[in-house]
């Protein structure tokens, strides 16, 4: 009894070795992520896989697995986490091929895990130049790699694009993209068509010239590249279509190279073959500065549609003629056959920063429609037939400051929408976003620094608004159910903060979607109904991703709270060790992430120097709404956060919170029917006053009040900040 039963265990442990040791072995490794074109165009059929960066050319984001379903949902758990002991953002789409898992992290870093338990197989540190990141805008993050002929390849925040070995995590080759006289970076995941890599940059307000090149993928050798806006004339123009799209500039827009990077959006369609790219914003931002005849400025905020093989132009549609608000068109595109007014239509689907949604004829350019996807977009009215936009006149910039919805943040941004071939939706991670623009009269460059010629500083009536809802990020973020055949939305989700996650949808009747306030939701397709949440412990900004290994379905997500929104909110770092980890789930799996570390308690700033009466007045208020929950002298009863230890940023952002609802998704509303600017003011002044009270008596050598404040005192605030921004 006691032999067979070894027997089995022997038996079982082979069996787990042979399973461990196919996923480890270098050549293994190479041999499948041996991918060519007719495995890349056939991408959709690898069920278990997900081979490239949109999972497939027309980069759809849709799953056709559906073990994890509406129905099972709730079983879902945590099956391994990969801490990358990094703490910022976390932005790519991991590739999975055979149960490997290839995906980057900050500072261009590569890691490949295995996909069924995280174990890392081997990681390639690009050691980009960390001074660098000086002209990045938006964190130091990465998108993802992308995978062929056994070789990974990356874009370094330095501009570099690198091949490894998929077997080792060796270099292979790699080569410089920038000219690095030029404040360029590469955040974006390179695409692969037919043994070409192909890779854009950006850095459009920190003053550069916008281009994508391919270069081969066994050599690295320059194949094409295709500038987005023309050079200076005077340097002589490198092909007859830079001088013809020359003429839609004015101005001298090569001083600061005008703009126009390909920082993200790719795709390709086979059967066309067509390539498309979604060019960025035009540079500075200022149209007045940047562009005084007001011509068109193409090929910024445009979709432009070349040849794979020799990046020749076949034809662009311009979103935003003549930007003048940041609207890039690198938002994600999705190539999709509908039916368009009864017809079997091929077109691309569109939401770009500008509020916009747009069917678009992909084999021609021709443009079908725009709606407002966003419904508080107000820099324009509609579109006409021909596809231009009709401007809000009263909205111009040009001699007065105007206040419009989307900001420079978009209504949409990098984070990817989802196309579900079931219920024929997009899932758009939406942003509600507002922002002031008034030209900088004085504009003066700052070479590789960031050059938009608009004035940061705000007139006193919307400074106030401003700082409720924009820079105190009390904006909100949704994710928006679109039939792109009706132009209207179908269901919408609304979350409690901006800057949410990208999504997936599957089979399952699905949809994944990580949320800035920390956590992984699944809802249905077809209703938005929320079925499934877990929480992350940090804010979730990637696309999740599903793959099989061993029969097995598994959602993936990269979990690290950063990018442009996670830096400018200048909030702090949560407590404790990084969190930016990926986190891999599947069905009756129930592993536990790490606790989260002791809760901090913050030095409270200096009292207010305010009179007795104002602090008087103070702890009435606060007497008359605060105590309820937040106790007695502004001492919590644990329930809610103790509000002397409030960490930094909460004093910071005081008035938002009270009077502006910033916090309203954790159940903290605005008081702003019942107080004042000068009662809030007197709030603050009273906690503070007990705060320092408090503080002096931590200070003071009691060690059983100090006992008891670190087990009573709720300073999770935070931790909440942590978890929910
Ligand atoms: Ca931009």
């Amino acid at each position: 009894m006691k032999a067979i039963r070894l027997m089995t265990l022997g038996f079982a442990a082979v069996l787990h070795c042979a399973a461990v040791l196919a996923a480890s072995t270098p050549e293994q490794r190479r041999a499948d992520a041996a991918l060519d074109h007719a495995r890349l165009v056939a991408a959709g059929s690898e069920q278990g896989n997900w081979l490239a960066h949109g999972r497939t050319y027309d980069e759809k984001r849709f799953s056709p697995l559906t073990q994890v379903n509406d129905g099972n949902v709730q079983q879902l758990g945590l099956a391994w986490h990969f801490n990358t002991n990094h703490s910022r953002g976390l932005e790519a789409t991991p590739i999975v091929i055979n149960g490997v898992m290839y995906s980057t992290g900050n500072w261009s870093v590569v890691y490949a895990n295995d996909a069924k338990t995280g174990e890392l197989l081997w990681q390639f540190d690009p050691q980009v130049d960390k001074s660098w990141a000086v002209h990045a805008c938006c964190d130091v993050v990465n998108r993802g790699v992308a995978v062929w002929n056994g070789k990974v390849y990356v874009g370094t925040l330095d501009g570099r694009l690198v091949a490894i070995d998929a077997g080792t995590g060796e270099k292979v080759w790699e080569t410089l993209t920038i000219d690095k006289q030029w404040p360029y970076t590469i955040t974006g995941a390179p695409r692969i068509v037919k043994g070409k890599v192909i890779i854009g940059n950006g850095g459009s307000e920190y003053g550069v010239r916008g281009y994508i090149t391919a270069y081969d993928a066994e050599t690295g050798q320059q194949a094409w590249r295709f500038w987005t806006v023309p050079g200076n004339p005077a340097d002589g123009f490198e092909n007859e279509l830079m001088q013809k799209i020359a003429e839609t500039w004015s101005g001298e827009w090569w001083k600061l190279g005008g703009g126009g990077t390909v920082w993200d959006s790719m795709a390709y369609d086979p059967e066309l073959d067509l390539f498309y790219i979604g060019v960025g914003n035009a540079g500075p931002w200022n149209r007045y500065l940047r562009n005084p005849e007001g011509k068109d400025n193409l090929f910024t905020a445009s979709i432009v549609a070349l040849r794979p093989d020799t990046g020749e132009y076949v034809w662009h549609y311009q979103e935003t003629p003549n930007d003048g608000w940041d609207y890039t068109s690198t938002q994600h595109i999705i190539l999709a056959d509908i039916e368009w007014q009864g017809q079997p239509r091929k077109v691309l689907l569109h939401a770009p920063k500008n509020g916009f949604f747009f069917v678009v004829d992909r084999t021609n350019g021709q443009f079908l429609s725009a709606v407002p996807y966003y419904p508080k977009t107000n820099w324009a009215l509609g579109y006409d037939e021909n596809g231009r936009p009709i401007e809000n006149k009263e909205l111009d910039y040009k001699d007065k400051p105007a206040l419009i919805h989307p900001s420079p943040m978009g209504a949409h941004n990098w984070h990817p929408m989802s196309y579900s071939e079931q219920t024929r939706l997009v899932y758009i991670p939406m942003i509600d976003s507002l922002f002031q623009y008034e030209q900088d009269k004085q504009f003066k460059v700052n070479k590789g620094l960031w050059n938009t010629g608009m004035k940061p500083a705000k007139t006193p009536d919307v400074e106030q608004l401003f700082n409720d809802i924009i820079a105190r990020k009390v904006t909100g973020g949704s994710l928006l159910a679109w039939d792109p055949v009706l132009q209207k939305k179908m269901w919408e989700v609304k979350h409690p903060l901006t800057w949410n996650g990208g999504v997936l949808s599957t089979a399952g009747n699905l949809v994944f979607q990580g949320t800035a306030d920390g956590r992984l939701v699944a809802y249905k397709s077809d209703s938005g109904e929320k079925v499934w949440e877990f929480k992350t412990q940090t804010g979730v900004i990637a696309p999740p991703i599903t793959y099989t290994v061993d029969g097995e379905q598994y959602i993936a997500v990269q979990a690290g709270w950063g990018g442009a929104f996670g830096l400018a909110g200048g909030l702090p770092p949560p407590p404790g060790e990084p969190r930016s980890r990926i986190l891999a789930f599947k069905l009756g799996a129930d592993v536990q992430l790490p606790p989260l570390p002791d809760k901090q308690l913050f030095d409270p700033p200096p009292r207010m120097a305010v009179s007795d009466d104002v602090l008087a007045h103070g702890k009435t208020l606060y007497s008359q709404f605060c105590f309820g929950c937040h106790g007695t002298d502004a001492v919590s009863g644990g329930a809610v956060p103790d509000l002397r230890w409030m960490a930094p940023a909460f004093h910071e952002n005081f008035k938002p919170i009270v009077l502006g609802g910033a916090l309203s998704g954790l159940g903290m509303v605005s008081f702003a029917d019942v107080l004042s600017e000068q009662d809030a003011d007197a709030i603050h002044a009273y906690i503070l006053d007990q705060a320092n009270d408090a503080k002096e008596k931590r200070d003071n050598p009691d060690p059983q009040w100090w006992h008891d404040l670190k087990v009573k005192v709720y300073s999770t605030i935070g931790e909440l900040m942590a978890e929910h921004l």
